[in-house]
């Protein structure tokens, strides 16, 4: 896949990087993720990936827009109350890069429709709020062999990881949550400022996982702390009896 002059032009200043150049770039251009939420993480996730020019996003949520989001998701504005969080944020896409090959899916993502609908992507990033959808999400990747970026914020925590076959996130969290929304913002609360910091930590693991810049972070998660204004990266251990990865 080659790049165009007009392509050469726009993504220049990450081109003349020696870690991406211009291989890191048609990487990029090849590159399909699925991003699940658009959201306080997928409003940071969204504009980053479209502007690196990640060359085809499936953005799935089946919110509209509300007030009380807009303190935590800039692509909308206050006329958008009431519209579809995936298509406004495809329009953004739109505007930004004609390049990027968007596709809006409104739809809930869980248990029942997360293989169909991530099927086909080179890369699911995972911002949404509750670990229901993200238990789901998680096993759907692994059945499916796609490498996952789980982000997660709440309060003034922060967290991030990249998960590829095993461990899985399931083997972080455990099995207590599949039908449980016990860390939902709308009650916990979050600031704007911390989804923005998550989702472009999220987005920057991701790039670098697609163009191959750095160590492989697989199994690392990144964690936030808000108040301390401090990161600090752990080892997640597989779990032998993992309901998705385990060997038993
Ligand atoms: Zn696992």
């Amino acid at each position: 896949m080659s790049l165009s002059d007009e392509e050469l032009e726009r993504y220049a200043r990450q081109i003349v990087l020696p870690q991406v150049g211009g291989v890191g770039q048609r990487r990029l251009k090849e590159a399909s993720v699925a991003i699940i939420g658009a959201g306080g993480i997928g409003n940071a996730v969204i504009p980053a990936l479209a502007g690196a020019g990640v060359g085809r996003m499936t953005i799935i949520d089946s919110d509209v827009v509300e007030l009380a989001n807009l303190h935590r998701q800039p692509l909308f504005g206050e006329s958008d109350a009431g519209k579809a969080k995936a298509e406004l944020a495809a329009e953004f896409v739109c505007k930004l890069n004609r390049f990027v090959e968007v596709e809006p899916k409104r739809d809930r993502i869980g248990r029942d429709n997360a293989e169909r609908l991530l099927g086909g992507h080179g890369l699911v990033i995972d911002g949404s709020d509750n670990f229901e959808t993200r238990l789901a999400v998680s096993d759907a990747c692994g059945a499916l062999g796609i490498p996952l970026v789980s982000a997660a914020a709440v309060q003034f925590q922060g967290q991030v990881g990249l998960f590829r076959a095993r461990p899985c996130y399931r083997c972080f969290v455990g099995d207590a949550f599949d039908a449980d929304d016990c860390d939902n913002c709308a009650e916990l609360g979050v600031l704007g400022a911390l989804t923005a910091t998550v989702g472009g930590f999220a987005a920057l693991l991701a790039i670098n996982s697609i163009v191959g810049v750095g160590d492989d972070q697989s199994g690392q998660l990144h964690l936030l702390d808000g108040e301390k204004l401090s990161w600090r990266a752990i080892r997640i251990p597989a779990d032998p009896a993992c309901r998705t990865c385990g060997s038993a």
